[in-house]
């Protein structure tokens, strides 16, 4: 920004984001995915220029396992796979880290998060969507703690070996932890990694529920009640979450905000203020945030990309938002559910896996719609 110039209406509160998938979309989009960020030519809705123009402070960084094309892969495979993408996007985030020179870094601590929010440099933390890539081996998650994992999801779109997905057909429903899944929210209690529970079906999040001892997390999701989507939280689910001291962050994918569950960008920002309004007027403004899915989704026309935010911020300002409720929905309870789930000593750093070359991870397309 020059100086002098004012920001725009909006942008002056900083913004902890909940979920993008800007990673995945460098590795399969960019020759040069490290510039492409950092000067801003990246060509999906996130950039570093972007991302600071829209008041984004930090966000977790989604890594989602490959798709498999056909029902081929045994399960070996599939987890090779999964552990090349993660490795290749663990290496792009060091190598974004270094050629951005102080303008961005990746968090592994509340120090480091706080640092990015008085800071202005835009903060990384390293989410794994599924946790596909341990296969069976539980000790992969320290592992992955050390290469700088700090939150993830036990399964993505697809049932795994912990876990049975949202988006899972019927015959599935009552398909809860698997005895290594309930080892596993142990393992994330253990080491402080977040626990999203953004994909897992109902039976699922009932068990980690019942597990687990840090809070209830949705990255991004939204009311069911508005939006009747597997993929989105019944009353009672976001009621666990208040209780747990959790926290909700409020997707702008446009499929999970309307009512008519219609994938169209012509869907107003109104519709998020909606799903805020609801899920803070039930369970309170503590344990609502932000979580767009920028780059994985289809967001709405209003928004546009990563300088949307401040949109999203003035339509809750005309709503009515108390700045004290605006700052705790827009960083402040993300803030402060990341301080209670992370126990690591501050200053602790990540220790990058060898570099290389991420073409390994662009073997497989990537659809439209990742959310
Ligand atoms: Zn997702």
């Amino acid at each position: 920004m020059e100086r002098g110039h004012e920001p725009a209406p909006g942008a002056d509160v900083p913004i902890i984001d909940g979920h993008i998938d800007v990673l995945q979309k460098l590795l399969a989009n960019e020759d040069d995915p490290v510039r492409a960020f950092l000067t801003g030519r990246a060509s999906g809705h996130v950039d570093l220029p972007r991302a600071l123009e829209g008041g984004m402070h930090s966000a977790f960084f989604a890594v989602y396992p490959p798709r498999d094309r056909q029902d081929t892969l045994d399960d070996e495979a599939r987890v090779d796979r999964a552990r090349a993408r993660v490795d290749a996007s663990i290496r792009l985030l060091a190598r974004i880290e270094e050629g951005g020179r102080g303008t961005f870094r990746r968090i592994t601590d509340i120090e480091r998060l706080e640092d990015c929010l008085r800071s202005g440099r835009l903060g990384a933390i390293l989410h794994f969507e599924g946790l596909d890539p341990i296969g069976s081996d539980i000790e992969m998650i320290e592992e992955y703690h050390r290469a700088g994992l700090r939150s993830a999801g036990l399964v993505w779109q697809r049932d795994n070996k912990l876990a049975c997905a949202a988006t899972s057909g019927p015959a599935s429903s009552d398909c809860g932890l698997t005895p290594l899944g309930r080892r596993v929210v142990h393992e994330c209690n253990r080491l402080g990694i977040l626990i999203d529970l953004s994909h897992i079906n109902e039976a699922g999040f009932k068990d980690v529920a019942g597990v687990s001892d840090a809070p209830l997390v949705a990255t991004h999701s939204n009311a069911y009640v508005l939006s009747p989507h597997s993929r989105n939280l019944k009353d009672y689910q976001l009621d666990a979450i208040r209780d747990s001291g959790g926290i909700v962050g409020v997707t702008f994918c446009v499929l999970f905000l309307r009512d008519d569950l219609e994938p169209s960008s012509d869907t107003p920002v109104e519709t998020i203020v909606r799903h805020i309004d609801y899920i803070a007027s039930r369970i309170g403004f503590e344990h609502v945030g932000l979580g767009s899915d920028f780059d994985g989704t289809l967001v709405p026309n209003d928004i546009g990309d990563a300088t949307g935010f401040p949109v999203v911020v003035e339509a809750l300002r005309r709503h009515g938002l108390s700045e004290a409720d605006l700052a705790r929905a827009t960083h402040g309870n993300w803030a402060r559910v990341l301080r209670a789930t992370w126990k690591t000593e501050p200053g602790t750093r990540a220790e990058c896996l060898p570099r290389s070359s991420p073409a390994q991870a662009q073997a497989s397309g990537e659809g439209m719609y990742n959310a």
